[in-house]
């Protein structure tokens, strides 16, 4: 299995990265591999080589044409400023030229120490490489942005956490790995020169209408606002809870990246978080739109010496750009809560009401974000509230907006048509990824991780009940 590297990340000047060779493991097993995947980069055939794929995924072999390195970023990490973290347990492989003609990065995480590892060991415990595969999936399933999976590997060698745990290698597929955390360590260094050699590639790579605009810089940061604020749209349409929002997991090219403790909400709340350690709630659900502006204000603010010399008329500018921000979100969210309710673009403005009503009665019942959408399509059909199949206590307080919102439909064939597309039947809920990972890593049973990524690439079609239903009080 050979990789066709194209590189161009490594052109950018010796301070850009740090070269960096994996660390090889003891005993590397693929536990999932992603052909679908691999044939759209261009990567031929596993079957057959598991071995030689183990080797390479796993980090013991470099493939020719690697030019494996560590990349440097900074980053805010909740509110503060890390001025220098950089890739402390992953690393570039290369990057290919997939079939659409697009460069795509090829990176290895959890494949040992670099110079950026600072205390950590530069390992990945088996757990959160598989819990990324089968989100990430999912979400590629769904529609949304994503980095991709294209193999878990098993080490065969302990990492040490609180406990040894197995340890894994996650081979990532990313349209870069460009961050707003990029911006902000050659910014805070006040390298100019690299700054706008990042900002020329990135514009080549992600906004090459940018290149042709009077103004590039602006219209990078325009260009990147309109993806962050289409793509947190998106996430929160689908109950999704990134987790840690932080500038150095905020990618430039506005895919999803970094999966780490997120989730899809079960029980609609809009001061829910995921995280553990996010004790202040500053990524919780309904916060989302709020940070990635705050993101964006940061990206702002390094781009801002490119614009003009002088900081005021510079941060001017680009303070209008990011003006825009919430009418775009605005429009974006709208358009996608108003699909999931029927509504076509052109009803968004009779939607809006109904959507800001459902939403509220959403948060007073605490019902089943997924579910109740889910369900909105039939209870449309038959007229009937029941058809939601809500608990006795949450049904109440659904009635009034439900005769409303029937009214208001116009053509229900083409709502319902609409709401198959928007409202998923299938998400990977988070007690049923605990459990599948459960098997997976004490238990070496990788069924019911197969089973639900299988499920989670059919987004649309109810999977089994088991990945249906939220989960019972005990299985929370
Ligand atoms: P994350 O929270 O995963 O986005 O990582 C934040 C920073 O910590 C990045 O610079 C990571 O490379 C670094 N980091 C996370 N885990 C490890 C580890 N096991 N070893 C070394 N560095 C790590
Ligand atoms: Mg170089
Ligand atoms: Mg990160």
């Amino acid at each position: 299995m050979e990789i066709p590297f194209d590189n161009t990340y490594v052109s950018l000047p010796d301070r850009f990265y740090a070269p960096v060779s994996p660390a090889p493991v003891r005993d590397p097993h693929v536990l999932l591999f992603n052909q679908p995947l691999a044939d759209e980069l261009n990567l031929g055939e596993m079957a057959g080589k598991e071995k030689a794929a183990a080797d390479l995924f796993g980090g013991n072999r470099v493939p020719q044409g690697a030019q494996p390195v560590a990349q440097v970023y900074a980053g805010h990490q909740f509110g503060s400023f890390v001025p220098r973290l950089g890739d402390g347990r992953a690393l570039l492989l290369g990057e290919v030229l997939d079939k659409f003609g697009h460069h795509r990065d090829i990176s290895l995480k959890g494949s040992g120490p670099t110079v950026y590892s600072r205390r950590g060991d530069g390992r990945s415990a088996l757990g959160p490489v598989l819990r990324e595969y089968i989100v990430s999936e999912a979400m590629h399933a769904l529609g949304v942005p994503t980095t991709r999976s294209l193999a878990a590997v098993a080490t065969g060698e302990p990492v040490y956490r609180e406990a040894p745990l197995p340890g894994g290698v996650l081979t990532r597929v990313a349209a870069s790995h460009i961050r707003v955390g990029t911006f902000e360590y050659f910014a805070a260094r006040g390298d100019i020169e690299a700054l706008q050699l990042l900002a020329d590639y990135a514009i080549e790579r992600h906004y090459p209408e940018a290149a042709e605009s009077t103004e590039p810089y602006i219209a990078l940061l325009d260009g990147v606002m309109r993806r962050q604020a289409e793509l947190t749209a998106h996430w929160m349409s689908l109950g999704f809870i990134h987790g840690v929002m932080n500038t150095d997991n905020t990618a430039v090219s506005g895919e999803t990246i970094d999966y780490g403790p997120c989730a899809f909400m079960d029980e609609y709340d809009v001061y829910q978080t995921f995280s553990s350690i996010d004790t202040q709630g500053r990524y919780a659900y309904g916060r989302q739109a709020a940070i990635t502006l705050w993101n964006l204000e940061n990206l702002a603010g390094c781009l801002a010496p490119l614009i003009d010399p002088d900081r005021q008329t510079a941060e001017h500018q680009l303070r209008a750009v990011l003006q825009g921000f919430p009418d775009y979100f605005n429009l974006r969210f709208l358009e996608r809560m108003g699909s999931k309710l029927g509504f076509s673009a052109e009803d968004i403005p009779a939607a809006e009401g109904l959507v800001a009503d459902f939403l509220q009665r959403l948060q007073t019942a605490g019902a089943d974000f997924t579910t109740i959408f889910y369900r909105l399509q039939y209870a449309l059909v038959s007229g009937t509230v029941r058809e939601l199949q809500l608990p006795a206590d949450q049904e109440p307080v659904f009635n009034r907006w439900f005769e409303r919102w029937r009214d208001a439909i116009r053509d229900p064939d083409a709502a319902a048509a609409r709401m198959q597309q928007a409202n998923p039947a299938c998400i990977p809920r988070n007690h049923v990824v605990e459990q599948a990972l459960k098997a997976a890593v004490e238990h070496q049973d990788m069924r019911l991780c197969h089973q639900l990524l299988a499920a989670v690439r059919h987004p649309w079609t109810r999977p089994p009940d088991a990945f249906y239903y939220p989960p019972a009080p005990e299985e929370r």
